[in-house]
């Protein structure tokens, strides 16, 4: 068993610390958390870089699928700021992760090269007001007539929907005679006429702004269904495919970039501080918890990247990234919080990067499938076997 991290890995981060040393200063990642800010202009710079291409088969125009690559930029960028990491997401991941795996293959001829330029940006439209962890039970409407296809309905916490290219959004496009059938994944302009956004205030994950969506005859092509003809009412199988074991794993890589900025930040905050005549590094009950909170940082890494070796040499993952996402990010709320206590008063007042690491770690244990989630599934697909 080897360890050590392959050389186009090590080079990859490399080049993502000076990237985001360059383009993410401190300041600015303060400024865009203030704002809601994308900084697309820092978007087009990382996509120069050809990172947005890490999910996009080289045949069309991408670097080839690697999942270890697409995770440690993911990190590296969430060291920093999720204003950035999140469109990354949004663009590798949800558009091209997906449609590498689920699309035909004119679709993927049609907009897979424009994820590998950083030309294609999807938010996804999964969650609505009566259907969180349930997501079969969703009711916004497609009825297809002819080669058009009309869509009624509402959705909610769609995140990045204003800078998005489409929302991909999950509609029932069926009776609902079966819970995981006769639904379809389209793909919607949020410019189109009867799409409307509205902005909901969150706590952190700021950039890539939440927003309800609500959708009134809305027109689009039949060619905007994923899948095509063989996509329609099948979209139930392609939310669980392999790209829901690589969703959780993006999660997780959020979780360790946020849990690094942390510990990094408390660690050097403890060397200047003084109390009592002393840096309040040299007390050991501080030491215990930084050497504590390394500790676990250094087992939720194994544990994200053993995942995503799995996931890169096409094993079924499901119960591996379940555990990933469910360690990882329980891991990360608990080190920013414990970080945030190190710095005592300043950890609670704006001004210090803690505070917002804390408001970004709250979030992950409860998207993508949230940590009661994760056990349900980790206890179902095991089996009988612990
Ligand atoms: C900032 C932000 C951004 C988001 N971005 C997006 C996005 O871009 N696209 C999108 O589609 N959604 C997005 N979401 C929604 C997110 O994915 C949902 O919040 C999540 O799926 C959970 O749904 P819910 O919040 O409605 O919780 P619910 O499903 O109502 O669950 C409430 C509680 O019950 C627990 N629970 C539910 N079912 C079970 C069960 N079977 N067993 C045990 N416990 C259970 C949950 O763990 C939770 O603690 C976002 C949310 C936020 C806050």
């Amino acid at each position: 068993m080897d360890f050590t991290e392959p050389e186009h890995i090590r080079q990859l981060r490399d080049t993502l610390e000076r990237f985001v040393e360059k383009e993410m200063p401190r300041s600015l990642a303060a400024q865009w958390d203030k704002t809601n800010h994308f900084p697309r202009d820092v978007f087009d710079k990382l996509a120069k870089l050809g990172v947005m291409g890490l999910t996009v088969p080289q045949e069309f125009g991408g670097a080839g699928r690697d999942i270890l690559g697409t995770m440690v930029v993911i990190e590296e960028l969430s060291r920093r700021s999720l204003a950035v990491s999140v469109p990354y997401i949004m663009s590798a991941c949800y558009a091209g992760m997906n449609l590498v795996e689920c699309a035909t293959l004119s679709q993927k001829q049609r907009w897979l090269p424009k994820v590998a330029d950083g030309d294609l940006i999807f938010a996804y439209g999964w969650t609505e007001p009566d259907a969180g962890a349930d997501l079969a039970s969703v009711r916004t409407l497609g009825e297809r007539a002819g080669d058009r296809v009309r869509i009624n309905g509402a959705k909610r916490f769609c995140s990045g929907a204003a800078i998005s290219d489409y929302i991909f959004t999950l509609v029932r496009s069926g009776p609902v005679d079966s819970r995981y059938k006769n639904l379809s994944l389209v793909l919607i302009p949020p410019t189109a006429p009867g799409v409307v956004i509205t902005p909901i205030e969150s706590l952190g994950m700021k950039g890539a702004a939440t927003t309800d969506v609500t959708f009134e005859n809305v027109d689009v092509p039949f060619d905007n269904v994923i899948g095509g003809e063989a996509g329609w009412n099948t979209g139930w199988q392609m939310i669980v495919g392999s790209g829901l074991d690589v969703e959780k794993l993006e999660v997780a890589a959020m979780g360790i970039g946020i849990a690094r900025a942390a510990l990094d930040d408390a660690w050097a905050y403890v060397q200047e501080r003084e109390q009592f005549g002393k840096a309040i590094g040299h007390y050991q009950s501080i030491q215990h918890k930084l050497a504590h909170m390394k500790t676990q940082l250094h087992a939720a890494r194994l544990v994200l990247y053993h995942a995503a070796w799995m996931a890169d040499t096409h094993q079924r993952a499901g119960v591996e990234t379940s555990m990933a996402k469910l360690f990882v990010t329980e891991m990360t709320k608990s080190v920013a919080l414990e970080c945030q206590t190190i710095f005592g008063a300043y950890g609670y007042v704006k001004g210090f990067d803690i505070e917002r690491y804390v408001r970004d770690a709250l979030l992950l244990p409860i998207i993508g499938g949230s940590s009661a989630v994760q056990l349900n599934n980790i206890y179902k697909w095991s089996g009988s076997k612990g």
